[in-house]
Formats: structure tokens, sequence, C-alpha cells
């Protein structure tokens, strides 16, 4: 982007230098980074920013340096084989004949192995940590302080088995900057005092941070706006047209943008997004659930990983979340009864005396997972103008301001702060019409 006006003197323009395709987490800090290098930058987004339809708006929000671990990970495939038998447990695929699934499956098993994870947890848990301190930074303002708490987490562990393993797991975590520690039920006690949990032991980490969603997403939108980009929501992009390698024109259901540089941050309909440009990339919708509930008053002060159970707990004043479930079903929204009981029976199991309370909302999303669990990040080739973020998976709350940073970086032409190699769109392959091949 050469030749950019300062922030505070570039005028609105309707045909951006850069337009931002989607207006989740993602999309947003693309837009946040891309504005704080002087570019005039627009954001469309089909449903309502921070609205239900996106990832980005009722999940548990954690971010920090815990969580760093992609989902394929040695063990995986033969826990998954057990769980797909239970319907109540953190994972499922529905049985269906997808070549597109398979695909995605056949990498994911690929990526089950020792040096796959540890060098995938090495990507992620620096991608994390540049992120908080982004976070920090940005929500020290009155207009997002309340939005975000870093007072620690704890990850809990019912079994002597979960927490035994959650114990060897620290020194490659303490190694890699994540200041984890052990504590047993009675130094847990005294850390939660309010509530009552049932686990062998936990871990603690005081780096543990978590966003309060989607009040988060709505504030950031409002503060985005304050700095000049302009978000135009309930457009949705339908097509494209291009002249040679350029993305020259994108067609939304609100009129057509011209802008120099354009990048797709649709969460998981990115690959849908893509496709109409000829670009492909493995992105699996990966539904999860969560379930608000009015606080009870022996709920957890801090956020809670149930660990066995994978279920997030997060305290959000007046009320307090319960997330989980991962399920393959492609784009089916459903929310399954029983699937949300297994969360609520998770949830009693490691806290059996907390108050049950009225149900405010059950809500399902879907999560944009790549199959090595590292979220595509750059230029999409062949175009010259077009680049991607998204596939931030489990972690994308936790991941999406460092990302939008990079992008950032790349469209500028600066010198990008991480390498971005593990993060190339074209990584598992592709596939383009011949006519845009290079
Ligand atoms: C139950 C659950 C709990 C989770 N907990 C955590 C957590 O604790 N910590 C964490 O870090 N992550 C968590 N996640 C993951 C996180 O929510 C996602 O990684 C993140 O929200 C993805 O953001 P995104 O911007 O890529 O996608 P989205 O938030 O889905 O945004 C994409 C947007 O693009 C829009 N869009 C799509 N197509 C078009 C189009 N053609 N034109 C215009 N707009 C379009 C969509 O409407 C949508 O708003 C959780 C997810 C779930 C389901």
């Amino acid at each position: 982007m050469p030749t950019m006006p300062p922030p505070d003197t570039a005028p609105t323009r309707h045909d951006p230098d850069v337009l931002v395709i989607g207006g989740g987490i993602v999309g947003l800090f693309c837009a946040y980074h891309l504005r704080r290098r002087g570019g005039s930058v627009t954001v469309v987004e089909r449903g309502a920013v921070g609205g239900p339809a996106s990832c980005s708006y009722g999940n548990t929000g954690f971010v920090g340096t815990q969580g760093a671990t992609p989902l394929a990970e040695p063990g995986v495939p033969a826990q998954g084989l057990r769980w797909l038998l239970n319907p109540e447990s953190p994972f499922y695929i529905k049985p269906r004949w997808d070549p597109g699934l398979l695909r995605w499956l056949w990498h994911f098993r690929r990526a089950c192995n020792d040096r796959d994870a540890k060098a995938g947890f090495r990507v992620l848990v620096d991608m994390k940590k540049r992120s908080l301190e982004i976070l920090r930074e940005l929500c020290a303002s009155d207009d997002l302080a309340s939005t975000f708490t870093a007072q620690g987490m704890v990850l809990a562990f019912r079994t002597p088995q979960g927490f035994e393993k959650a114990c060897r797991s620290v020194p490659e975590a303490v190694a890699n900057g994540v200041p984890l520690r052990a504590l047993d039920p009675g130094e847990l006690r005294d850390l939660e005092p309010d509530a009552e949990f049932d686990v062998h032991g936990a871990l603690y980490n005081e780096e543990g941070a978590y966003l309060k969603v989607p009040d988060f997403v709505l504030e950031f939108a409002r503060v985005l706006e304050g700095m000049g980009v302009e978000i135009h929501a309930q457009t949705e992009v339908v097509g494209f047209e291009t002249a040679g390698r350029e993305v020259s024109r994108v067609r939304t259901t609100r009129g057509d943008f011209h802008p120099r540089e354009i990048v797709i941050a649709a969460g998981t309909w990115s690959a849908e997004c893509a496709r109409k440009l000829g670009v492909g990339f493995m992105l699996q919708p990966a539904k999860g659930y969560s379930v608000t509930v009015k606080a009870p008053r022996n709920a957890p002060r801090r956020p809670v990983l149930l660990g066995e159970g994978k279920v997030a707990l997060t305290p959000l004043g007046d009320r307090l979340r319960f997330g989980g479930t991962l399920e393959l079903s492609g784009l089916d929204g459903t929310i399954s009864r029983r699937r949300v009981d297994g969360i609520l029976r998770t949830v009693r199991a490691y806290l059996p005396r907390m108050e049950s309370t009225e149900t405010v909302e059950t809500w399902s999303g879907f999560r944009p997972c790549t199959p090595d669990g590292i979220p595509l990040v750059g230029r999409a080739e062949p175009y010259r103008n077009l680049s991607v973020a998204c596939g931030h998976g489990h972690i994308g709350m936790g991941l999406a301001p460092a990302g939008g940073k990079l992008i950032a970086q790349i469209i500028a032409g600066e010198r990008p702060d991480m390498d971005p190699a593990p993060f190339r769109v074209g990584r598992h392959g592709g596939w383009a019409p011949r006519r845009l091949r290079r």
C-alpha cells in the first residue's frame, strides 16, 4: 500500500484501498492493523457484526497462552473413534459422503504425530503471545477495558490419568513461555474459594485471560469506526470479477466495490468465497455449542477448562458460559440436545455443588478448522491483490490479533514480525482453473 495518508486525514471512499470480507474477530483485526498503516479500509459483513451467525459471537473468549495445542495430536484418532460411539461425547463426525471432508481427515490424520504437533504448538503459542500483547495494549483504552480480563485461568482434571498426562506437558509448555504450575485440590480451593470442585488436580496459568464475547466484538467494531474504518453490515459478497491476475470487482448484495486489495476473512465460509475465484484450500466447519446461564453465586471467578470433558467455562459478570463439543457435520447449525446435555453433565461432574440457574441462551457456531490447526494467513495465488485470513479453529479469539497484523504487514510490503511460512494458504494443495494458473 504505497502513499497512504495518515489515519485521521484519509477520506472515506466507496472504493477502499482494502476490502475485508467478514466482520468476525479475524476480519476486524485485519481491518484494525490495515487501518493503522494508513490505508482506507472497508469491512463487509453479510449479517450483523458480532451477530449470532458468526463464530465470534457465543464462544468462551479464552485468549492468552493456554490452549495452543493443535487439535491434531498423537492419540487423537483412537480417542476420536471411541468418542464417536458416545452421543454425549465432545467429538462427533456426521457420517456422509463428502470428498472434501475425507481429504481433510486424511491430512488431519497425517498431522497426528509428535513432530507436527510440537511444531504446531510452537507456532500457535508464539502467535498467542503476540496476540495477547496486542490485546493488552488495545484493551488498556477505556472503550474496551471492561471486555478484557487477565486474572489467570485454571485447567481442572477429574482423573489421576488426566492430571498426570497434563502434568507431563508442563515442562514443554514452560520451556515455550507458558507459565503453568500444578495445584492440588487444596491449592485450587484457596485460589477459587467460591467454587467447590470435585477434581484430582489442576494446572494454573497466571497469564490466562479472556474476552467478554460478543461485547468485545461490538465495542471493537465501534472503535474501528472511530478510526475511520467503514463497516457495512447486511452486505454479502456474492461474486467477483477478475482481470488476469487481479480481482477487479467485488460484487455484493449492496453494490460493487473496486478495492486495490481484498482480504477474505469470512470464517468457515472463506472456502466457499475463495472457490468463486478458483482458489481452493482445506477448511472444515467444526460445530461447537455454548450455554449461557445466569451466574450462580458459587461459580468460579476465573475461566476454567474442564480437562477431560473438553468444556470451557467463562464468567461473564452476571452470566456464566459453558462451551464445548466439536462436530464435523458440515454447515448444519441444528443444536443437538444430547450434546448440550453432555456439556451440562460435564459441568456438574466437575462442580457438583454449583447452583443450577436459568439458561439465558443456547448457541451453536462453526469453528473454521484446518487439518493441521494452523490458520491460513497470506497471499492467495494466483492473484496479486487477494489475501486470505481464516482457519483459526478452536482458538481464533486468541490468534486473530497477531494474524491480522501479519496480513497487514504482507499487504503493506513490510517485513513480517512472524515467519509467514507455516501459514501459507496453498500448503495443502488447492485447485484453480487452468486459465488462472501462472
Ligand atoms: C463453542 C465455541 C467456543 C469457542 N471458544 C473459544 C475460546 O475460548 N477462545 C478462542 O480463541 N476461540 C474460541 N472459539 C473459536 C473462535 O470462536 C473462532 O476461531 C473465531 O470466532 C473465528 O473467527 P472468524 O472471524 O474467522 O469467523 P466468524 O466469527 O465466523 O466470522 C466470519 C464472518 O464472515 C461473514 N461472512 C461469511 N461469508 C460472507 C460473505 N460472503 N460476505 C460477507 N460476509 C460473510 C460471516 O457472517 C461471519 O460473521 C470457540 C468456538 C466455539 C464454537
